[in-house]
């Protein structure tokens, strides 16, 4: 397999985007790769510029709920180009997703659609804040909210502390209101109150996927709930990933607990740039310009994007059963791939939410950022090394969770298991 044209359009881009990406995962540095250039999707299907063909378990990191070029969607995309790309006035497509999110979210009464999940989520903390009259915020060590400045806190240790950031250009001043607990330990979170009695909000992913995938306990996130309304703190859902992969209705179907702010992203765009955050009515009054709270773009609810989320979702909307349908496939693969990975002598943890899949080569269950970070990471390097040989496109870092979408077939499930195989009786023959 050639990877000529990659390499070159790599070195080219290199010389003009930092990188060579504009995006830092794509770079492929974490499994001390080059990254593939893509020329097009099809279906289940990625071609490279020099022509490999890859089944892909990425889906744009995560939007492409029913693979590229789904018919429908570019349906839909197509005949709002012809009506023109953007006029920053309302219309009406705005209004028709809003209606469409508004009835699959419990906890949503209005909406609000922004560019991307980092423009959801900064804005929703923002809300929280005008609305609390607080200023303090508590996020979890291995929870990704997008890269504005008072989210982008990483973990010192495992113990409840206020943040330092984790990227120069940060101020510290700016994450100084910033505390960090343990995912899956409330008595982290517990902590986090004790040191503090302004805080905001509390934001999580219920469902998280930038650590790999690692859901939260639904014990967990009980209490949670109940620590946040003993102390009068919004709890934020970040469904930037899990939202319409995990369920159709949301983590609050699987989970029983009801956020006060939900954030989307990814699939709410089909493939577009479309992020939202939705609330109570109460909670959205405070946004501009019924409320205090500013919050603006010049291209939010772009016309042309809401037709694909449109599109997306509504199709979604109408084959509820697609989700498990979905999840059958994502089991299959895991417990194939693992099953042929014991087989090796290589321990495996996997885990599965509707059409999300994670595994870690890992002796232990992983419930927190700090089991994560135990995971074999040179492994995994040669696992995506190999899979990518065998024509399978999986992300390219052992933090990010992998999707089915609806274009993969039970045969190529098999197909990835044979080839899973192959990989790892190669990497442990040496
Ligand atoms: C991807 C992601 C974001 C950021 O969304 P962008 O569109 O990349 O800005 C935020 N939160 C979660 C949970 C995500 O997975």
């Amino acid at each position: 397999m050639s990877r000529d044209g990659s390499l070159k359009a790599f070195k080219e881009a290199q010389d003009l985007i930092p990188g060579g990406v504009n995006s830092p995962v794509r770079a492929f540095s974490s499994v001390g790769g080059t990254p593939l250039f893509i020329k097009e999707g099809n279906g289940a299907y990625l071609t490279d510029v020099d022509g490999n063909k890859y089944i892909d378990y990425v889906q744009s990191w995560g939007p492409l709920l029913f693979g590229h070029r789904d018919e429908s969607i570019e349906k839909a995309v197509i005949e709002a180009v012809k009506h023109g790309l953007s006029f920053g006035a309302p219309t009406q497509a705005e209004s028709d997703l809003a209606k469409l999110v508004i009835s699959m979210f419990d906890s949503i009464e209005k909406i609000r659609f922004v560019s991307s999940g980092t423009e959801a989520v900064m804005s929703a903390i923002r809300l929280a804040r005008g609305y609390t009259n607080r200023d303090d915020i508590v996020k979890f060590t291995g929870c990704y909210h997008g890269h504005s400045d008072s989210l982008l806190v990483q973990a010192g240790s495992g113990a409840a502390t206020f943040g330092n950031p984790s990227s120069p250009g940060v101020p510290a001043d700016f994450t100084k209101h910033t505390l960090l607990a343990e995912y899956n330990n409330i008595e982290s979170v517990k902590k986090c109150f004790a040191d503090s009695k302004n805080i905001a909000c509390v934001i999580i992913e219920p469902i998280a996927g930038n650590m790999g995938l690692v859901p939260a306990d639904k014990e967990f996130l009980h209490e949670l709930r109940k620590l946040c309304d003993e102390n009068g703190t919004l709890l934020i859902f970040d469904e930037v990933m899990s939202g319409f992969r995990a369920s159709v209705n949301g983590a609050e179907s699987i989970t029983g607990v009801k956020p006060d702010i939900v954030t989307l992203g990814k699939v709410i765009g089909g493939g577009m740039p479309v992020g939202a955050f939705g609330a109570r009515r109460e909670i959205m009054a405070k946004l501009s310009p019924e409320g205090p709270v500013y919050q603006a773009g010049t291209l939010s609810g772009n016309p042309v994007a809401m037709a694909a989320g449109y599109a997306s979702l509504s199709k979604l909307k109408n084959n509820a059963k697609i989700i498990s349908v979905l999840n059958e496939r994502a089991e299959r693969l895991m417990n194939g791939m693992q099953k042929e990975a014991s087989l090796c002598g290589i321990p495996m943890q996997i885990d599965t939410r509707g059409s999300m899949f994670g595994f870690f080569f890992n002796e232990k269950p992983v419930k927190n950022f700090a089991d994560a970070c135990n995971s074999d990471a040179e492994l995994f390097a040669k696992f995506h090394a190999g899979m990518i040989n065998e024509g399978f496109y999986f992300a390219c870092s052992l933090y990010e969770t992998g999707f089915i979408s609806t274009a993969i077939t039970d045969e190529m499930i098999e197909d990835t298991i044979r080839a899973s195989a192959r990989v790892f009786k190669a990497i442990t023959n040496g």
